[in-house]
């Protein structure tokens, strides 16, 4: 930074000064090719970020994160320059950061908690973690001490981010943990779902090796409920199973025409391009229709992956329907600008109600309605009316159904499923209906997201551990906290401070308008306020004074 924009940087206010943009491959340039778009922070954008951070002593952005990294004492240590220590504190709680610094929705997560977003820009806390973790990956990741072996066996379906995080966290507690995965490769939706190109499957693979050294096992192209049963898997001599079969089965429209050639689901497409690598075909054997024109029905990030996709296979039109208004997509803010960016078209509140074919059973046309939106329905969305006589149709010649999915649970796993075919568990036990049987992420939540899923894969393993009389104690220190501050009240007359009252409009102004009545608090303001703290929470944290008697 040069020594400029460092005095700008001092006028200004936190939220207000920018944060650096992260740095990519242009439109034009990688819709033909299927590299990482987001090139990543480099170690100058870290620290401008960082220091940006007003280090609250409360820091709303923990809670913002499903899993609760420690995220102020993380990027403490990036201030300090000890990335070590700042990616071991993430690792405390989240056991995938190259991931979720790359595929989280930060932006209604962490940094949606943070201070600064109330008012300007919140710090790029994605960002720095995906950082940290590439950083680790080129300086080696370093084997955490092994535990005893406990002698039990867990055997865990499915090895999406639930599945990994529970093997994870189980190999540390010392189990023998044996991973059955249906697919070829694992990693769930990370390597059949979301695209190489936000996501590079190199950087899967590397945590999938990674728990491999601490002595997990996988077997692959292993179907439970056809390969083994559970009852199988006990005979075998598995003590506790957790499942974590994810939410793979996709949902349709009710409409005609949808079985015609060249339809598909957003789940089918995305596993032939990126599992299988279709877009590499000949090399690789598996053949895809690359369409010229192609509408993709939904809004979520399937929806984005798939239109973003066909543009890269060679589509030279796309274009998302979808049902609510732009407000109301769930998709990751940041895709939905690069899609735009890549040149994906959008039809808001339009609904499909019919695909129409030729005399080969090819699709050609697609029918729409207008929508226009009603109430709030029970997700707390606006529901989306059809408008009278608003119909109309475009040329087709690929459709991609990208509206949701749902867990696909076998028959023969004998277990409670709720009304929505999601497994039925104890909210707090995560136990199912049968003994010993534990499940996590998508299959018992519904898609939700990735961190979501690490979260509830933490929790399965937790139960799972205590149902095989472990402590059930998957908190780890491996970066070294910060010390309290020994004395009562950081500053000079501490005891006499008073409260610093915030500035309010005059009553008689107030009844004209609708202003709000309290200004808001300046920086100096919140700094005198936050050294007013008394610490509550200190006399836990400093060592207790040894008298006589307990020597
Ligand atoms: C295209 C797409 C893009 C997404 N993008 C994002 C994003 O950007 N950010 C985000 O936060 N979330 C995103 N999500 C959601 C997120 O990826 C999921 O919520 C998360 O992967 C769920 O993790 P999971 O471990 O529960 O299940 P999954 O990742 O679905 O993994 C389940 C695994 O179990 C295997 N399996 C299933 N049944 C069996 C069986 N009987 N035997 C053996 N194995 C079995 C499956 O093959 C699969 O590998 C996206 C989802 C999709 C589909
Ligand atoms: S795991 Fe996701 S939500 Fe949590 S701090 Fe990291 S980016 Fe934010
Ligand atoms: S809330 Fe924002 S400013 Fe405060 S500690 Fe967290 S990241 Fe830093």
């Amino acid at each position: 930074m040069t020594s400029d924009q460092s005095k700008e940087k001092k006028s200004l206010r936190q939220w207000e000064i920018e944060p650096p943009q992260m740095p990519h491959q242009e439109a034009k340039t990688r819709i033909t090719n299927f590299d990482e778009v987001n090139l990543g922070y480099s170690e100058e954008h870290v620290m401008h970020e960082a220091t940006r951070c007003m280090a609250c002593k409360n820091p709303t952005c923990v809670a913002g994160c499903p899993v609760e990294i420690d995220i102020n004492r993380f990027l403490e240590a990036v201030r300090n320059k000890d990335y070590r220590a700042a990616i071991r504190t993430i690792k405390e709680k989240n056991s995938l950061p190259a991931i979720c610094g790359r595929v989280c929705p930060q932006e209604i997560q962490c940094q949606k908690g943070c201070i600064l977003s109330k008012k300007g820009y919140p710090i790029e806390i994605g960002r720095i973690e995906r950082f940290l973790a590439d950083w680790e990956r080129e300086h080696g990741v370093e084997l955490p001490e092994l535990p005893k072996p406990t002698g039990r066996c867990v055997a865990i379906v499915g090895s999406g981010p639930a599945g990994l995080t529970a093997a994870g966290d189980l190999a540390l507690l010392g189990h023998e943990v044996t991973v059955f995965e249906s697919l070829h490769e694992p990693g769930g939706v990370l390597v059949y779902g979301i695209p190489e190109f936000r996501l590079p499957k190199s950087i899967v693979k590397a945590e999938v090796d990674y728990l491999k050294r601490l002595g997990v096992t996988f077997q692959l192209n292993a179907f439970i409920g056809q390969l083994y049963t559970l009852d199988d898997l006990f005979e075998k001599g598995f003590d506790a199973i957790l499942l974590a079969s994810g939410a793979g089965l996709p949902n349709f429209l009710r409409i005609p025409g949808v079985n015609l050639v060249g339809t598909y689901s957003s789940n089918e497409f995305l596993t032939r391009v990126n599992l299988m690598r279709a877009y590499q075909f000949p090399d690789y054997d598996t053949p895809i229709i690359r369409g010229k024109t192609v509408a993709v029905i939904g809004g979520g990030n399937a929806a984005m992956d798939s239109a973003r996709t066909s543009l890269r296979l060679g589509a030279s039109k796309v274009c998302i329907v979808y049902r609510r208004s732009e407000n109301e997509m769930p998709v990751r803010r940041e895709e939905y600008h690069h899609a735009k960016e890549e040149g994906v078209e959008f039809k808001f509140l339009t609904q499909p109600i019919e695909l129409l074919g030729d005399d080969q059973e090819r699709v050609t046309t697609l029918r729409c309605i207008q929508n226009c939106l009603g109430e709030p329905d029970e997700s707390g969305r606006c529901r989306p009316e059809p408008i009278d006589g608003s119909e109309f149709e475009f040329p087709v010649d690929t459709v991609i159904f990208a509206i949701g999915q749902r867990p696909e649970v076998p028959d023969g796993f004998g277990l409670d499923i709720t009304a929505g075919r999601l497994i039925e568990v104890d909210t707090y036990t995560f136990d199912t209906s049968r003994e010993g049987v534990f499940a996590a992420g998508d299959a018992v939540n519904g898609t939700s997201s990735l961190i979501s899923a690490i979260a509830s894969g933490r929790k399965g393993a937790v139960a799972l551990d205590r149902f095989l009389e472990g402590s059930g104690n998957i908190d780890e220190k491996l970066a070294p906290q910060s010390e309290p501050e020994k004395c009562l009240g950081p500053g000079e007359g501490f005891a006499t401070m008073n409260r610093h009252e915030v500035s309010c409009i005059l009553p008689r102004e107030r009844l004209e308008s609708f202003c709000a009545v309290a200004g808001d608090m300046e920086e100096e303001a919140a700094d005198y306020e936050s050294k007013r703290c008394l610490q509550c929470d200190l006399r836990l944290k400093i060592t207790p004074v040894k008298f006589w008697g307990n020597y």
